[in-house]
């Protein structure tokens, strides 16, 4: 087969006994020589796990070697240091990132994060997600990824601001509304979003609001854009549900992460009539078997710095057993790396609609599949947020605004289309609704190449 040079397959092999999962059978047995056992560990590396779905979707695909190896590799990936004055008069030195991994179908999108655990390898995953989150959804960007290693829950609003700026400033060459477009991640939000408006338009000598998504809604921001990311975890868990003839009055659920993604998909799943029984984040998880009023556990977080901590709607539950409970439908919107080998055999939920970007291990992939729980993978159930990010530019660039309805209808139906689209190659390929939606994003980057080419 054309694709299997040695190194690549070399590459994956290694990448699969990293990742503790099987090697696909399609690889000749003689090219297993060359792997060396590397060592296997429960934590997983995000760009490993990224990079094995994608060779498994890929393979499935018969991606041509000079495709995939395009696909595989970031366009390009910038470090930066931003020395930044403290509040006590000393300087301090943060690392900053930004990672393109791939401008083929548009400008390259995607968030920024503030996160003391913010590295390379975890950038560039989020890059790529990013390109094949876009795809899915079918807008047209292509992926990109930034970050800075801070912690922003212990700097005062002046620092964050002037580190913010000055990332701005270090990424003038890369950042504009043609080129690469950032939005909030962890630990970034409007407020973040309009220093970087505001430092880029400095420097062009004229107001740009298109350069960035998710900024207030004075400065151009869309209406709808706030709730979007959890609007289509709701709008894809009900597809799914509809599917699995789960009937939505009597279903269960759990979500981890009460941030921006987690709240919004506990409320408006709550709407729907889900009986959200638990609720977590970093600080607690608290259970009510009779459904928690996500309404008096969003102003409780709002009067106590975005934390849980106290809430006295529910009680109090071990953080870890979030994951585990017999619920209907499990939604993690925390982080990456949550749903491992080591507790996929406990998950009781039918269904996982993921709000995080990477929140299981490709370990854990085939523990769940065997159990034959549907995933609503990352990259199709989160991508509400990116795409009311495509409304908000395309509004900046009419200098018009959409109401809300629009924006929602809109919206919903491109969830409920990409939802579809990937439930149908999942079963025209017998695959897991994870390998199809890869299979969906990486086709149509492809395909596109080939039309662009290379040198
Ligand atoms: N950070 C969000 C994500 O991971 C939004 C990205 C965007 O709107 O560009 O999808």
């Amino acid at each position: 087969m054309k694709y299997f040079n040695p190194e690549a397959a070399k590459e994956f092999i290694y990448l699969c006994a990293r990742a503790g999962a099987v090697p696909d059978n399609k690889i000749p047995s003689e090219r297993m020589s060359y792997v060396e056992p590397a060592p296997i560990t429960d934590k997983e590396n995000p760009f490993e796990a990224m990079m094995s779905r994608f060779h498994e979707a890929a393979m499935k695909l018969g991606l041509d070697e000079e495709t995939y190896n395009v696909l595989k590799s970031p366009t390009k990936q910038v470090i930066v240091s931003l020395p930044i004055t403290m509040d006590d008069g000393s300087k301090r030195v943060f690392e900053g990132y930004r990672v393109i991994h791939s401008n083929i179908l548009g400008p390259s999108k995607g968030g920024i994060r503030y996160d003391p655990h913010v590295n390379l390898d975890e950038v560039k995953a989020l890059a790529a997600w990013m390109t094949w989150k876009c795809a899915v959804v079918d807008i047209p960007y292509g992926g990109a990824k930034g970050g800075i290693a801070c912690n922003p829950r212990e700097m005062s609003a002046g620092e964050i601001e002037r580190l913010t700026r000055a990332y701005t400033s270090a990424m003038i060459d890369i950042f504009g509304p043609d080129r690469d477009i950032p939005a909030p991640d962890m630990g970034t939000g409007p407020r973040e979003m309009a220093w970087l408006m505001d430092e880029y338009s400095k420097t062009q000598g004229m107001t740009v609001n298109a350069v960035v998504t998710g900024k207030p809604l004075v400065l151009g921001g869309s209406l709808g854009r706030t709730e979007a990311t959890g609007r289509g975890v709701m709008v894809t868990a009900l597809t799914a549900m509809e599917k699995m003839k789960i009937n939505p009055y009597k279903a269960t659920c759990a979500v981890q992460g009460f941030g921006n993604v987690g709240s919004w998909a506990a409320r408006l799943l709550a709407e729907r009539g889900l009986i959200v029984q638990a609720i977590s984040d970093i600080s607690a998880a608290y259970y009510n078997e009779k459904g928690i009023d996500i309404e008096a556990a969003v102003q409780h977080a709002q009067k106590n710095k975005g934390s849980l901590q106290g809430f006295t709607g529910a009680e109090k539950i071990n953080r870890d057993d979030i994951l585990t409970l017999p619920v209907d439908v499990l939604v993690p919107a925390a982080t990456e790396d949550v749903i491992t080998a080591s507790n996929a055999k406990q998950i009781k939920a039918r269904l996982i609609v993921e709000g995080a970007n990477g929140p299981t291990s490709s370990k854990a992939d085939s523990i769940i599949n065997e159990k034959g729980i549907m995933v609503v993978p990352d990259i199709l159930a989160n991508a509400g947020g990116v795409t009311v990010s495509y409304f908000e530019w395309v509004q900046n660039r009419l200098g018009y605004k959409w109401d809300a309805e629009r924006v929602n209808r809109r919206s919903d139906r491109i969830m409920k289309e990409a939802f579809n689209n990937v439930y149908q190659t999942a079963q025209k390929y017998n695959v897991s609704m994870r390998i199809a939606a890869y299979m969906v994003a990486i086709d149509k980057v492809a395909k596109t190449y080939q039309y662009r080419g290379g040198y």
